[in-house]
């Protein structure tokens, strides 16, 4: 077989769509594309986890194959939430877009994790403001 045969075999859902049905392997929740939006799933809607298969999105070109936690939330321009995905084996950070479907309640328990565990005492506070 031909080189560039071979590359052309893995799909790359930067410029195709991804219609995978896939078992969560943290939660056993069947991932499908219905619901999700416009764009395609790269993460559980029900527990946020994730495999470590893109180096950038839906390249599909990472080997690791590790298993994604969901870490945090951030805000993007024009409001946009996104979850930072940490990489259990090799410890690659990436942001990925929330899918309209994301589980609400563990969306919001990213978002106040840093304000619910602060590295300095709360009665500090007082004495900033
Ligand atoms: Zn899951
Ligand atoms: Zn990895």
């Amino acid at each position: 077989m031909h080189p560039t045969d071979q590359k052309r075999k893995r799909p790359d859902y930067r410029v195709q769509p991804c219609n995978d049905v896939f078992t969560c392997r943290v939660c056993g929740w069947p991932v499908g594309p219905e619901g999700a939006g416009s764009h395609h799933r790269n993460h559980c809607p029900n527990c946020l986890s994730s495999v470590h298969l893109d180096d950038e999105p839906g390249d599909r070109a990472a080997g690791c194959g590790g298993t994604m936690e969901p870490v945090a939330v951030w805000v993007r321009r024009g409001g946009e939430w996104a979850v930072i995905h940490r990489c259990k084996v090799c410890g690659v950070l990436h942001s990925n877009r929330v899918a309209a479907d994301d589980n609400p309640a563990l969306l919001m328990s990213l978002a106040v994790r840093p304000l619910a565990e602060p590295p300095f005492p709360l009665s500090r506070l007082k004495d900033l403001l």
